[in-house]
C-alpha cells in the first residue's frame, strides 16, 4: 500500500505530541475527492486540538489543517463536476444539510456542524479526503501558500463584520491585535467596506504593517492607556463596532471602546473564556454583543473572488515545510508573527 507524510495527534498536550508519520494514503467514497496537499495554513483551532478540547471530545488520533489548498488527485465514483489535476481549495465545516438552519444556507449554526482537521482528517499530510461539495476553485491569481492563507480566517471575519454585524459605510471600527489572522484579514475587509478602522498591536514593525493593511488609526497594547487613546482618537465618542476574536484577555478592555448603542461581534476566545463583567456596562450604554461562528461556503466564495481581484491580500508571515510542524505551533503560540504560518507540503 502506498504511504504518505502526515502529522498526526494521537494524545493532547505539548508541541511534542504532534508526531510525523507514514500512514496509508486513504481512499475517497463515493461523494468525496483525494487532495494532494500543496499548502495547508494554520490557525489556533490546530493549538486548541493539540492542547485539548475546551467544548466536547476530539476523536484522536486526528490529523488537524482546515486550510487546504491543493490539486485533486482522485475522484468518487459520485463525483461528476470536478476532475482529477484540478487546483481547489476547501469550505472547512462539514454541515448535515438537512436541519432547518442548513436548508436556509445558515450553514454556522447547523447543530451538527463538524470542522475539517478538527472532526476528521484536515489537510497536515501528503493528501487528505474532504467531501466534492466543499470544494471551491483555488483563486487563480494566488499562489497555494497563499489560498492555504485564507478560508478560515476570511469567511471568518466576512461572518463576523458582513453577515452578523452588517458593517456599514463610513462606520467606526475597532479591531484588537492586527497581526492574528482573523483581525489582519478583518482590518482589509472593514476597509473595503468603507469603514474606518482602528487597532492594536505590540511592536514599531507590527504597528506599520497594520497601517500598510488599511488601519486608520494604530495604537501598542504595551501603552497602559492604550484604551483612553482608541477612545481619543474618536473625540471621546467611542467606536460602532468592534470584532473581537482572541477572548478573555480582550473583551473588558475592547468593551471599553464602544460607543452608546456600538455592539460588538464576537468569534474566539483562544485566550481564555471566562472573565468578570459587570453587567451595567452593559445596559448603560446599551450596547449589543453579537457571536459569530465561522463563515458559509458562500461566504467564502464571494471572499475569496475579492481576495483574487485583489481588493484585500492574503497575509503571509512565515512559511514552513510539513517537518518544521512544531515551529508553526511555537510562532502562533509565541505570538511571533503578523499574518499566518502555512506550512508547504508540495
Ligand atoms: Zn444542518
Amino acid at each position: 500500500m502506498s504511504m504518505m507524510k502526515a502529522a498526526i495527534i494521537y494524545e493532547h498536550g505539548g508541541r511534542d505530541v504532534v508526531k510525523l508519520e507514514q500512514i496509508p494514503i486513504p481512499q475517497p467514497s463515493a461523494d468525496e475527492v483525494r487532495i494532494r496537499v500543496n499548502a495547508c495554513g494554520l490557525n489556533w483551532l490546530d493549538v486548541g486540538i493539540r492542547r485539548g478540547p475546551k467544548f466536547g471530545a476530539i476523536p484522536l488520533p486526528i490529523i488537524t489543517g482546515s486550510d487546504i489548498s491543493g490539486t485533486i488527485d482522485a475522484l468518487g465514483n459520485d463525483v461528476l463536476d470536478w476532475n482529477e489535476g484540478d487546483e481547489v481549495t476547501v469550505y472547512p465545516l462539514l454541515t448535515c444539510g438537512k436541519c432547518e438552519f442548513c436548508r436556509q444556507g445558515e450553514l454556522t449554526v447547523c447543530p451538527e456542524h463538524q470542522i475539517i482537521g478538527e472532526h476528521v482528517n484536515g489537510g497536515l499530510a501528503e493528501y487528505v479526503i474532504v467531501p466534492a461539495h466543499n470544494l471551491i476553485q483555488k483563486p487563480k491569481k494566488l499562489t497555494h501558500v497563499q489560498v492555504a492563507s485564507l478560508p478560515v480566517v476570511t469567511m471568518t471575519a466576512w461572518h463576523m463584520l458582513i453577515t452578523v454585524a452588517n458593517l456599514q459605510a463610513g462606520e467606526t471600527v475597532f479591531i484588537p491585535g492586527a497581526g492574528g489572522g482573523v483581525a489582519s484579514m478583518g482590518i482589509q475587509m472593514a476597509k473595503h467596506a468603507g469603514a474606518v478602522v482602528y487597532t492594536t498591536t505590540s511592536t514599531q514593525e507590527k504597528m506599520q504593517a497594520a497601517k500598510e493593511l488599511g488601519a486608520d488609526f494604530v495604537f501598542n497594547y504595551h501603552d497602559d492607556d492604550w484604551v483612553e487613546q482608541v477612545v481619543g482618537a474618536t473625540d471621546g465618542r467611542g467606536v460602532d463596532l468592534a470584532q473581537d476574536n482572541v477572548g478573555a484577555a480582550t473583551w473588558a478592555n475592547t468593551l471599553k471602546t464602544l460607543a452608546q448603542n456600538g455592539r460588538m461581534v464576537v468569534c474566539g476566545s483562544h485566550s481564555g473564556t471566562n472573565f468578570d463583567l459587570a453587567i451595567p456596562q452593559i445596559y448603560h450604554k446599551q450596547l449589543s454583543i453579537l457571536g459569530a461562528n465561522g463563515g458559509t461556503y458562500n461566504e467564502l466564495s464571494r471572499a475569496l473572488d475579492i481576495i483574487n481581484e485583489g481588493h484585500i491580500r492574503s497575509v503571509v508571515d512565515t512559511m514552513l515545510s510539513l517537518d518544521q510542524i512544531h515551529e508553526g505551533h511555537r510562532i502562533l503560540e509565541d505570538h511571533d508573527h503578523f499574518g499566518k504560518v502555512v506550512i508547504e507540503i508540495a
